[in-house]
């Protein structure tokens, strides 16, 4: 059968495909060491798990729930964000999805026609320009400066802005990089997109994973005027360990929120109900767990950082937040004779069983992504073999 045209361009997540390359070479016997995923490797705090456990036990679970989420979790995502970052939004700005990833797609299908802009900074993560794409929609790439942790400037914005921009996409703490922008950077940010009548789509799914002393502004929280202008994309995978529940939120202008419900309404129907239930507690219980993991991220990032940027030909600035690493790997591939990115992740696997996702997904050519939310000891063994690739190469 002849499938849609749209398909010959969709390409699979690169994080997910080289998560399940790997994953395939250990059902084969290998013993690979995959820093490819970026989920917590801990288990969701027991608190919450009791939370979904009763919501079962009771019956709550069985049943359908209003496609925006129930009362309960839509309170406790505005109390929640309240709380953290004193910023306010009422019930009917708020809606609770199947995953930030979920949630951003019926955002791109709300606000994009046929050849509308969305403009990227690069590195990005992998799946906002495939499903801008898949709206019909056109990204808009605009590399960063390495040399400012890869964050774009508003000159740089500026230079991409055309008549078509609808929306620019914030994502910070960043994946992959883990850059953070300052209040002042947003500032100007926000002063432009306002200029602009441009949608900043707010990824703030990390921004609970901040590390070091480091500070995570809200672009939302800067202004009125900027809240306004301002679709927030948050969610309980990555700070409270739920990867697997699948709960995200987007908080903004009522009127797109709407008709994010109406997407969801045709195309999943509520996120899991059991789930919800989870996310209340985790959104409104004890926090102290949020915090444990975040300690345990920092002190992972600060000794693999260490010892990553002792490689020869790495290159790598201390990233700020979120759980990866976005090493510049140019002078180590051209010392071990590559050119193609892709080929020394490819051989990383197949010669040292240390699997690694290729920059190529992110939109640069000479880095590699490392995620260190996993266990120290399984961190220190990838990195020596790592070493040993490399030594071996050079
Ligand atoms: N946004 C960013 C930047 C991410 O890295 C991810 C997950 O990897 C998501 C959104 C989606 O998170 P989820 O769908 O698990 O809520």
């Amino acid at each position: 059968m002849e499938l849609a045209k749209r398909m010959t361009k969709l390409k699979p997540s690169a994080t997910l495909a080289a998560a399940a390359k790997a994953k395939n070479l250990k059902e084969q016997g290998v013993d690979v060491l995959s820093l490819t995923l970026g989920e917590p490797d801990f288990s969701t705090p027991e608190n919450i798990q009791e939370a979904a456990i009763d919501s079962i036990k009771t019956g709550k679970a069985s049943f359908y729930t209003p496609v925006q989420g129930i009362s309960e979790l839509i309170d406790a995502v505005i109390t929640r964000t309240k709380s953290d970052y004193e910023i306010e939004y009422q019930t009917n700005e708020v809606m609770v999805g199947t995953g930030a990833k979920f949630i951003l797609y019926t955002l791109f299908q709300t606000i994009l026609d046929q050849g509308d802009e969305v403009i990227i900074p690069v590195p990005y993560w992998v799946s906002y320009a495939a499903q801008v794409e898949l709206a019909e929609g056109v990204p808009v790439f605009v590399e960063g400066h390495q040399s400012n942790d890869f964050k774009v400037t508003v000159e740089d914005l500026e230079k991409s802005v055309t008549s078509k921009t609808k929306a620019f996409i914030l994502n910070s703490p960043c994946n992959p990089t883990g850059a953070i922008y300052s209040k002042e950077e947003l500032k100007k940010i926000g002063k432009w997109a306002i200029k602009h009548n441009i949608l900043i789509v707010a990824d703030d799914i990390y921004g609970k994973l901040v590390y070091n002393g480091n500070v995570f502004t809200p672009i939302a929280t800067l202004s009125e005027k900027i809240k306004e202008q301002t679709i927030v994309i948050n969610g309980v995978s990555k700070s409270y360990a739920m990867t697997g529940w699948r709960i995200g939120y987007a908080l903004g202008n009522s009127q797109i929120i709407s008709q994010m419900i109406k997407i969801a309404s045709q195309a999943t129907s509520n996120p899991s109900t059991v789930s919800q239930y989870a996310a209340v507690e985790a959104l409104t219980g004890d926090q102290s767990q949020v915090e444990v993991m975040r300690q345990v991220f920092e002190e992972r990032l600060n000794h693999v950082h260490h010892r990553l940027s002792q490689i020869s030909g790495f290159k790598i600035d201390k990233p700020h937040g979120a759980f990866y690493l976005y090493p510049d790997i140019s002078e180590c591939m051209a010392n071990c004779g590559y050119t193609d990115v892709d080929e020394w992740v490819s051989d990383l696997l197949e010669e040292a069983h240390v699997a690694v996702v290729t920059g190529a997904g992110f939109g640069t050519k000479h880095h590699i992504r490392l995620s260190y939310a996993t266990d120290l000891e399984t961190l220190n063994q990838a990195i020596d073999q790592i070493i040993a690739f490399v030594d071996q190469k050079q």
